[in-house]
């Protein structure tokens, strides 16, 4: 019997590609840039699975080119790529991988909330320039973390990991999410419940860890910024679009906020120029969970969620699993 088909916009990793093997007559796309989308719609419209990155949108337009397609599989937990509700209409069933970047992106979100507390970046680029005279008192001045207020706003998988971590430095842990954890958890992780009005007045931190849906676009604009502590810093390792860019080159030209630390922006690749220049401000390429561990993992996890629906099992992580009972 033949194989079903599986189309793969990277090669992934080797254990990925076992398993994909294994069940697939797999297709990859191997070139260096990125697939466009006619050659996108072009690869999969013969296939019975997409296996994909957070950069292809699975939409309408191609749930209409591929009209074998079964399966949807995205290597990321975030799923703002994938019309979910347009898969279900067409039986198609949609998965990510929750869980295992969890540690990973909470480190990261730790490594740029402490890289722009204590001016890392800034002091980094000063020794390179071959202008830093040496040790002096005032030098590179930055705020304390420790026994600070950190404010967590999206308060799941990742966001307790963020506040696990704040244990270690004494702080008081706010949160808001939409909807109150168990005592038990709050009480765990030592993490007070708040409504988000108070989560800005009192945070030295705010960090960013909601999926992005139209409740949570733009969730920080000028309004937010306004009620922030004009010595707090923001962190954003969940989607660039939760953050309105333009209003937080705004708030950082009108010193309302002390600084940003972000790996998402609104608009990937490209990122608001008038954030470029700054150096109240840390970039990062989208890498909070670029760790070997982790990608290797969620592409295993990705070729999984594939391979299972054709060994006519519920795929472990269905975002509509209902698509499989239509
Ligand atoms: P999760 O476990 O689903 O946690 C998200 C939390 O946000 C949940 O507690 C959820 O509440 C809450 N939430 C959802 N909508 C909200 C709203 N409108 N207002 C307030 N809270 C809201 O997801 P996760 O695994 O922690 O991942 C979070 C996001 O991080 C992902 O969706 C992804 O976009 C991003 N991410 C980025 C990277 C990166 O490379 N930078 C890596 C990993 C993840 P409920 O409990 O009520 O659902």
């Amino acid at each position: 019997m033949s194989k079903p088909k599986v189309f793969v916009t990277r090669p992934l990793f080797p254990a990925a590609r076992a398993i994909l093997e294994q069940n697939f007559e797999v297709d990859y796309w191997t070139q260096f840039e990125r697939i466009s989308r006619t050659e996108l719609l072009r690869r999969v419209a013969d296939k019975d699975a997409l296996v994909c990155l957070l950069t292809e949108k699975a939409d309408e337009e191609l749930l209409a080119a591929a009209s074998k397609l079964r399966i949807v599989s995205t290597v990321s937990v975030g799923y703002d790529n994938i019309d979910v509700p347009a898969c279900t209409r067409r039986k198609v069933v949609a998965t990510n991988t929750p869980g295992v970047l969890d540690e990973t992106t909470a480190d990261f979100a730790w490594t740029l909330l402490m890289a722009i507390a204590r001016r890392l970046v800034e002091g980094d680029a000063w020794l390179r320039s071959g202008t830093w005279p040496g040790w002096d008192l005032d030098q590179l001045l930055g705020g304390d973390v420790w026994e600070k207020t950190l404010g967590i706003i999206g308060f799941g998988r990742i966001g307790r990991e963020v506040a696990r971590r704040a244990l270690g430095f004494r702080m008081r842990v706010l949160y808001y999410s939409r909807s109150r954890v168990p005592a038990a958890i709050e009480k765990e992780l030592r993490a007070e419940y708040v409504p988000l009005e108070s989560l800005f007045r009192e945070s030295d931190f705010v960090t960013l860890h909601v999926p992005l849906s139209p409740e949570t676009h733009h969730l920080m604009s000028t309004p937010q910024f306004e009620k922030m502590k004009r010595t707090a810093y923001l962190i954003n390792t969940a989607r660039g679009p939760v953050v309105d860019e333009a209003a937080l080159v705004d708030a950082l030209e009108r010193k309302l906020i002390a600084g940003a630390a972000l790996d998402v922006y609104e608009h990937e690749p490209k990122v608001h120029p008038g954030l470029i220049p700054r150096k109240d401000v840390i970039l990062a390429p989208h890498i909070a969970s670029a760790s070997i561990e982790t990608r290797t993992k969620m592409a295993v996890m990705a070729a999984t969620n594939a391979a299972a629906l054709f060994e006519g099992k519920r795929p472990p992580n269905a975002l509509n699993p209902e698509a499989l009972s239509l």
